[in-house]
């Protein structure tokens, strides 16, 4: 079996032990063995992260557009052998995977871009024959941690403007699908940089991310993934003021109003619920129904539900590929059995079902008769499971979607101007979708949550400048 080590100082680092990459549609193929990084090697990776900084700090915009925008373009020419391996070793469809290397392609682009961009400001003085300059620096040494759901398209959002703003880098991607980010890697390898500005460390949570969060040389710390993680991560950042800047979970409700076009509204509800196999943190995992329209939606849903085919995720043929591991199949059925004695009622799906690949794949759910007060609607699955909640009208569908310790994004179908206005003003969320599922965003533009969500400043667009520069005002006298 291939080995693919960590990238630490320039150099490819081999592992004192590796781990097994598995493919979630068919247990028997491996994707490959990664190189699991010690304390020793974080350690490594920080300090040739700090000596680099320096030399890519003081490098000019030209350098840096060159480095992202020629990633960007070698991303893209191989969008199909690396949308493969992203499906393969991630689970969900081929159109998905590539459509997500896309994304990744599309995000260093645009940061090459913004590497050009970053200006200051030049202000005048309130003070006779003085100089005000605002300038944007560097950081410094960011860690970056990312979950295995989006493993290519999240790694890029967070090393692409880290890189463009000339800050050094030590990654540590989800062990739980390594593969995509390795790939990112070994194009980075080759990217004129100086040796340590870009590092990789894999592995486990505990053993190689805690030492990355806690070292003292990290100036900041950009993470997505649980919010149990999350609070961890911004703890250990806070008491040693580090940045830091958490994307995390959701609950993220889909309204739906008796005047809404029901084509639409079921369109959103079946992909924002079950696309990806449901492992999107902007999932629609709660459809807050009006009372009119409420019997039509749910067995329209039934109908389209049948009609999608769970399988493997390279077959093209298949609709929803497998959950990520035996862990989350787990949380998925216990999540079920919990709505069940909780009194929700099972309309489609929820089992597990055995194909001829040994993967770990079940039907998409949607339960009915749920309240908001059930657990099933306030802590999140992370699976292909929905849940209607029924409501009287429009007031009470917006105080139920906002009735969540969660506020990544809210969704809204309806054909009235007034509600939609009004949805948009008032929904706590830091996504809002009308007419539209609550996945699904623009790469040039903010993205992240309110609430329980998120913390800290936006990711993506030019608001990533926020958290990847620093500010200094400086005054000057001319004698
Ligand atoms: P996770 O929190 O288990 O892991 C995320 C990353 O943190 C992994 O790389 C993991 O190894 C690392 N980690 C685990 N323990 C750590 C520790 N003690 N110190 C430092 N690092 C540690 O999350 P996951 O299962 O990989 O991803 C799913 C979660 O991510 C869901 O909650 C989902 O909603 C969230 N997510 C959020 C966004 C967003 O942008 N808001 C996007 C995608 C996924």
């Amino acid at each position: 079996m291939q080995q693919y080590d960590n990238f630490i100082g320039g150099e490819w680092v081999k592992g004192s032990s590796y781990f097994q990459n598995v493919n979630p549609s068919d247990v028997t193929d491996v994707v490959g063995d990664y190189a699991e990084a010690s304390a020793e090697d974080v350690a490594a990776a920080v300090k040739a992260a700090v000596e680099a900084l320096p030399e890519w700090a003081s490098s000019t915009p030209q350098q840096r557009f060159q480095v992202l925008d020629a990633v960007g373009a070698e991303i893209l020419a191989r969008k199909e052998e690396l949308g493969r391996l992203l499906s393969r070793e991630e689970g969900k469809i081929l159109a998905e995977g590539m459509g997500e290397v896309v994304r990744a392609g599309q995000i260093f682009k645009f940061f090459a871009g913004e590497a050009l961009r970053l200006a200051g400001e030049h202000v005048p003085s309130v003070r006779p024959g003085v100089e005000v300059n605002v300038l944007r620096e560097p950081v410094g040494v960011v860690g970056l941690i990312t979950p295995w759901n989006f493993p290519i398209a999240i790694p890029a959002w967070k090393i692409a403007p880290a890189l463009a703003y000339g800050n050094t880098v030590v990654l540590k991607p989800s062990e739980k699908a390594p593969a995509s980010a390795w790939a990112l890697t070994e194009m980075l390898s080759r990217a004129d940089l100086p040796a340590g500005a870009f590092n990789l460390v894999m592995g486990q949570g505990q053993k190689v991310g805690e030492p990355l969060v806690t070292h003292p040389d990290v100036a900041a710390v950009s993470f997505t993934g649980s919010f149990a993680v999350g609070q961890r991560v911004a703890a250990a950042c806070v008491q040693r003021q580090a940045r830091v800047q958490l994307e995390m979970g959701g609950k993220n409700p889909l309204v739906v109003l008796d005047d809404a076009d029901l084509d639409v509204a079921v369109a959103c509800a079946i992909n924002g619920a079950f696309y990806s196999t449901g492992q999107r943190c902007t999932a629609s995992s709660r459809l807050i129904v009006t009372e009119s329209i409420h019997d039509r939606f749910v067995e329209r849903m039934v109908a389209h539900m049948q009609r999608l085919r769970v399988g493997d995720a390279l077959d093209e043929t298949t609709d929803i590929g497998p959950v990520i591991d035996e862990a989350q199949m787990s949380k998925n059925m216990h999540y079920i059995e919990l709505a069940e004695k909780e009194g929700a009622r099972r309309v489609f799906g929820g089992g597990r079902l055995q194909l001829d690949k040994n993967g770990y794949y079940m039907s998409p759910a949607l339960f009915v008769d749920t309240t908001n007060d059930m657990r099933i609607n306030r802590e999140e699955v992370f699976g292909p499971v929905a849940c209607v909640i029924r409501v009287r009208d429009y007031e009470e569908a917006l105080a139920v979607a906002n009735d969540t310790r969660f506020g990544l994004s809210a969704g809204i179908c309806t054909t009235s101007l007034k509600h939609a206005h009004d949805f948009r003003q008032r929904v706590r969320a830091g996504l809002v979708m009308v007419n539209l599922p609550t996945a699904g965003v623009d790469y040039h533009v903010p993205f992240g949550g309110m609430k329980g969500s998120s913390y800290g400043p936006r990711e993506q667009g030019a608001h990533a400048r926020e958290f990847y520069t620093q500010i200094k005002t400086c005054y000057t006298k001319f004698a």
